[in-house]
C-alpha cells in the first residue's frame, strides 16, 4: 500500500474565496486524495487556513472584532463550505493554532544555531502616538505619483504604483491618524536564503518530472537578477508567531512576530499535528519525519502558481536549513488562473461567482466537474455561463444522468426492480468490456500523472462508451425478439451504473453516493479486473430507480446569473 501526503495551498482567513481560487488549490488536490484513496492507497490530506499578517489585522478592525475572534468565526465560514464542497480533508488546521507556534519557534531556533539567520538594523516609520512601528500598510498619504489622497505605504490603489512609505506626502498612521511619524532604527530577522540557494538549485534539480510551469518560476526566482535575495522574516504585528520567547537566542524582538509567510508553510506540518490533538489520529511523525518513518511517504503539493516561489525556494529553504529529517515535497502540481467571463474575478467589485453563492445556486458537483474538466493546467482557463451551461448540460445530464434513468426505468418497466436473470454476454458486450478496459487504464494513469483535464476527458469517455453500447444494443427493440438477450444487455447496463460510481466518485462524489444507494450496493471497490467489476450485481440483486441525478440549467438561469455575478464595472 503506498503512502500519500497531500497539501492544498492554505486559504487566506479574510473571506470567501472564489471558484478560481478552488480550482487553483483545494479540488485538484481533493480530487487525487479521493483517487488514492479508492486505489487503496493509505492518504493524509491536509490544508488550513493562513490565518496572520496584516490582511487579517485590518479585516478585523473593519469588521469591528478582536483579530482572533475574527480568525475563529472566518474558520469556521471556510471549514463549512468545504464541506459543502465535498473536500475531504483528513484535517482543515489554523496556522494560529499551538503546534505552529511551537514548530515555528523551533525552525527559527534551528536556521540561527545553523548560522541562516541574522539580525539586521534598519530604519523604519515609528508612530510615537500609537507607540509602535508601522506596517507599510498602516500608513497612508497621498501618492507622489498621481495625487491620490489614500495610497498607502506599499502600494498606490489608484495607479499601482509600488511605493516606500518615506515616498508619500503627508503620511499619517491609519490606526490613529497621527501625522507625527518618524523614521527609527529596528532591529529584524533576516533569513540567509542566499547562503542556502545552491543546496536549493541542487535539490531542484533532483526532482524528476515537475511540470514546466513550477521548474520555470522556481529557477526565475534563484538566478535573476542578483538571484535568490535574503528575506525579512519579522514583522511589527502583535498578531502572529512571537520573535522573542524564552529560548531565543537573539534578544530585542519583542512586539515583533514572525513574516505571514515564514509560519504558513510550516502549518503543513503542524497541521498533522493538529488531526491528533483533534483525536483523530495518534502519530504524525509518520507522515513528516524521515527518520520516523515517512520515507516511504510521496509528498504532493497542490497551489495556484503565484504561490509557487514560497513552496519551491521559501519552505524548502527553511526545511533544507534546519538540517533536520523533515519530509520535502516530492511533486508540485500548480495551476494557472481561471478568469471570469472575460475579465478577472474581483472581490472588492463582486465580479464572479464565490464559492458560497454557487453553493445556493447549485449542487457541488456541478462546479466540481466543470472545474476540474477545465482545470487551468497549461494556460490561464476562463469560466463562461455558456460553457458551464452546455458542459453540465451534457456530459452531466445528457450522457451520465440519462444513462442511469435510461437503464434503470426499462428495467423496471419491462422486467422488476432488480437485476434480471437470463442471456448471455455476445460479442458487442465483450467489445464494450474490452473497450472499458482499455479506457479505465487510461483513466488511472493520467488520475496518477495528476493530469486533471486529461482524467475528466477519460471519464467521460468512458460514460458516453456504455452510452453507445445502450444506443446500438438497443434493449427495447430486442426486448420483443429476444428478452432473454435484453434482460444480459440490462444486466450489464445495471452493472455499468456501479462501475461508473466508482469511477466518477473522485470528481463527483455526492452524485456517486447516489448512484451506489440506487444500486443497493456498498462495494465500491476498484475495477481491477472489469470483467469481475462489471459481474458485481448479480441477477436478482434489487435496486431502485433514482430521481433524476442532474437537473438541466436553463437559458432563463443562466441569463439570470449572468447579470447577477457581473459585478459592478468601473
Ligand atoms: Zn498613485
Amino acid at each position: 500500500m503506498a503512502r500519500h501526503l497531500i497539501t492544498s495551498a492554505i486559504p487566506y482567513i479574510n473571506g470567501i474565496k472564489h471558484l478560481g481560487n478552488l480550482v487553483g488549490s483545494q479540488l485538484p488536490a481533493d480530487l487525487f486524495a479521493r483517487y488514492q484513496r479508492a486505489r487503496g492507497n493509505e492518504v493524509m490530506f491536509i490544508c488550513a487556513t493562513d490565518e496572520h499578517g496584516t490582511p487579517a489585522e485590518l479585516a478585523a478592525a473593519k469588521a469591528g472584532q478582536p483579530v482572533a475572534d475574527y480568525c475563529t468565526e472566518m474558520h469556521l465560514v471556510q471549514a463549512q463550505i468545504a464541506e459543502g464542497f465535498g473536500l475531504s480533508f483528513d484535517h482543515f488546521g489554523r496556522s494560529s493554532s499551538e503546534a505552529n507556534k511551537t514548530l515555528t519557534q523551533h525552525f527559527a531556533v534551528q536556521l540561527y544555531q545553523n548560522g541562516l539567520i541574522e539580525e539586521r538594523s534598519e530604519t523604519q516609520m515609528y508612530s510615537p502616538t500609537d507607540g509602535r512601528f508601522l506596517p507599510d500598510r498602516y500608513i497612508e498619504g497621498t501618492c507622489p505619483n498621481c495625487g491620490f489622497e489614500s495610497a498607502r505605504g506599499d502600494q498606490c490603489d489608484n495607479c499601482t504604483k509600488q511605493l516606500d512609505p518615506v515616498d508619500l506626502i503627508n503620511p499619517h498612521s491609519t490606526i490613529s491618524g497621527a501625522t507625527d511619524l518618524e523614521m527609527r532604527e529596528t532591529k529584524h530577522l533576516y533569513l540567509l536564503q542566499s547562503k542556502i540557494k545552491d543546496q536549493l538549485e541542487d535539490w531542484i534539480d533532483t526532482r524528476e518530472g515537475w511540470p514546466i510551469l513550477t521548474t520555470s518560476i522556481a529557477k526565475k526566482w534563484l538566478t535573476d537578477g542578483d538571484g535568490l535575495q535574503d528575506r525579512g522574516i519579522t514583522r511589527d504585528l502583535s498578531w502572529g508567531v512571537p520573535a522573542q520567547f524564552d529560548g531565543a537566542p537573539w534578544s530585542g524582538m519583542d512586539g515583533k512576530v514572525f513574516y505571514v509567510w515564514f509560519d504558513a508553510p510550516i502549518e503543513y506540518i503542524a497541521c498533522a499535528q493538529e488531526w491528533v490533538d483533534a483525536g483523530k489520529g495518534n502519530d504524525w511523525e509518520r507522515w513528516w519525519r524521515t527518520d520516523k518513518g515517512a520515507g516511504d511517504v510521496t509528498y504532493t503539493q497542490f497551489m495556484g502558481k503565484d504561490n509557487v516561489p514560497f513552496h519551491t525556494l521559501s519552505f524548502p529553504a527553511t526545511i533544507l536549513g534546519s538540517n533536520e529529517p523533515w519530509k520535502l515535497v516530492d511533486y508540485i502540481k500548480s495551476f494557472n488562473y481561471l478568469n471570469y467571463d472575460g475579465g478577472q474575478f474581483s472581490t472588492s467589485r463582486g465580479r464572479g461567482v464565490f464559492m458560497d453563492q454557487a453553493l445556493s445556486l447549485l449542487p457541488a458537483d456541478y462546479w466540481r466537474w466543470w472545474l476540474l474538466s477545465h482545470a487551468p493546467e497549461s494556460s490561464d482557463a476562463e469560466f463562461t455561463w455558456e460553457n458551464f451551461q452546455s458542459s453540465v448540460n451534457k456530459d452531466l445530464a445528457d450522457v451520465l444522468g440519462n444513462f442511469v434513468s435510461r437503464i434503470t426505468k426499462f428495467c423496471r418497466s419491462k422486467f422488476s426492480e432488480a437485476v434480471p436473470e437470463g442471456g448471455t454476454y455476445g460479442e458487442q458486450e465483450q467489445a464494450l468490456i474490452a473497450e472499458l478496459t482499455v479506457k479505465i487504464r487510461a483513466y488511472e494513469q493520467f488520475m496518477e500523472d495528476k493530469e486533471v483535464r486529461k482524467a475528466a476527458s477519460a471519464l467521460r469517455a468512458i460514460w458516453v462508451a456504455g452510452n453507445e453500447y445502450l444506443q446500438s444494443a438497443a434493449p427495447w427493440s430486442t426486448f420483443k425478439e429476444d428478452p432473454e438477450q435484453a434482460a444480459a444487455q440490462v444486466r450489464l447496463g445495471l452493472n455499468l451504473i456501479r462501475l461508473y460510481a466508482v469511477l466518477s466518485a473522485p470528481f463527483i462524489p455526492e452524485t456517486s453516493a447516489k448512484m451506489l444507494a440506487a444500486m443497493n450496493t456498498q462495494d465500491d471497490s476498484w475495477p481491477d479486473d472489469v470483467p469481475a467489476a462489471l459481474a458485481a450485481l448479480p441477477a436478482g440483486h434489487g435496486f431502485t430507480v433514482p430521481d433524476v441525478l442532474f437537473g438541466k440549467i436553463t437559458d432563463e438561469q443562466r441569463e439570470d446569473w449572468q447579470e447577477r455575478f457581473a459585478g459592478v464595472r468601473d
